[in-house]
Order: structure tokens, then sequence, then C-alpha cells
């Protein structure tokens, strides 16, 4: 159908979020006008991805140059004691948008599927609880987990989980009040929905 070189660039640009077969191919055809310098300068912001940034040791978003830890771990101002647990980097920037949080994050890398009964394992929960612990030993301690995770199943299911494995840790568990409709995507939400979901959480509490 398509030369080689073209066909190589749809199959990996079509593994992409929100990208399919057909995305890909429009996106090769528009690269395939420009020049030479161009391309580069798309293949150095795609290297850069790796040589200039890190993973935040704490919260596990993301840190500029060699930083261990992000900008927002590293802000005194910032109030310690309120984790508030996403499920990727792209949810943690939708609420820092809204600009109503002052707390800390904690990137979770997923959510539970039901299609995938090991997708618990690859959250980052240890490391969740394990922060939690370690800061119930020092000055400021962490009083209160929000589960800021989708409306959705799988949403649900991450939350009901981690409050089961947060229980121990005693701190107060809270999850994302009214404004969000059922099934959407924070990432996609207006600032004040967002914001409004924020403010009027509710302290989760089964049995
Ligand atoms: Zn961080």
């Amino acid at each position: 159908m398509y030369p080689n070189p073209i066909q190589e660039f749809i199959a990996r640009f079509a593994s992409l979020p929100s990208i399919g077969p057909r995305q890909a191919s429009r996106l090769a055809f528009h690269l395939l006008k420009k020049s030479t310098g161009e391309l580069q300068d798309y293949a150095n912001v795609i290297l850069a991805l790796h040589q200039d940034l890190n993973v935040c040791a704490e919260c596990f978003y993301v840190s500029g140059g060699k930083d261990k830890n992000c900008e927002i771990c590293n802000d005194p101002e910032r109030d310690q004691s309120v984790i508030c647990v996403v499920e990727k980097e792209t949810d943690t920037a939708a609420i820092e948008k809204t600009g109503r949080f002052k707390g800390l994050y904690h990137i979770l890398g997923g959510t539970i599927s039901k299609l995938e009964p090991e997708s618990y394992k690859k959250l980052r929960v240890k490391e969740l609880f394990e922060r939690i612990k370690t800061s119930q030993k020092e000055k400021t301690p962490v009083k209160e987990a929000i589960l800021a995770l989708n409306p959705t199943p799988e949403g649900d299911m991450t939350a009901l989980y981690l409050e089961r494995v947060l229980k121990a840790t005693g701190v107060k568990i809270t999850r994302l009040g009214r404004g969000l409709p059922s099934g959407a995507d924070m990432e996609f939400a207006d600032e004040e929905t967002l914001g409004e979901a924020l403010d009027s959480r509710k302290e989760m509490k089964t049995k």
C-alpha cells in the first residue's frame, strides 16, 4: 500500500493515545511536506522528553532538569498534610489549573481495569501507603487523601481498593463531590466544575 517508511511511521504513531491508523497516516503525509530541518526539530523535542525531564521521586509527576523532586513537592508554600491522588499527570495539570488546590499530589499511573485482573499491581499504591506512613513520623503528617479519580467504573473500583488499603494509615479519605458527570474524564472538565467537585469532596465511609 504505502512505502515502508510511511508504514513504519503509521505503525509507531498509531500506538499513541488518541491516535488511530487514520490520524497517523494523515500526520505522515503532513510531515512529508516539511523540510529536513523542521523534521529534526520534531525529533529533538521528542528526545528532549528523556534528556531534560525526570520523574519526581515523591509524587511521580514530571520534574525538570536534574531535580529529584518536582516543583510542586519542592514548594514550601504547599500544604503537606493533603495528598490528592490522581490517575495520570494530565489530571494533576487539570487540578492545578483550577487554582483551588494547594496540597500535594500522588500519581497512581493508571486505574484498576476489569479486563486486566492484575492491573492493580501496576499502580503506585505501595508507594502512596509508604509515603503516608513516613509522613506520620515527621513534622507535617498527611491528614487527608483526596481520591481524585474519574467517575467511571474503573475510577470507582480503584477508589474502593485504595480506601481499603489506606484505611490502615488512619488518614481521612475523601472523594471528589458533585459536578463531574458520571463517565466523565476530569482532564476535559472545565475549571469551574472541577474546582467545585474538589471543594465539595466527601469522606468515603464504607464498612
Ligand atoms: Zn512531586
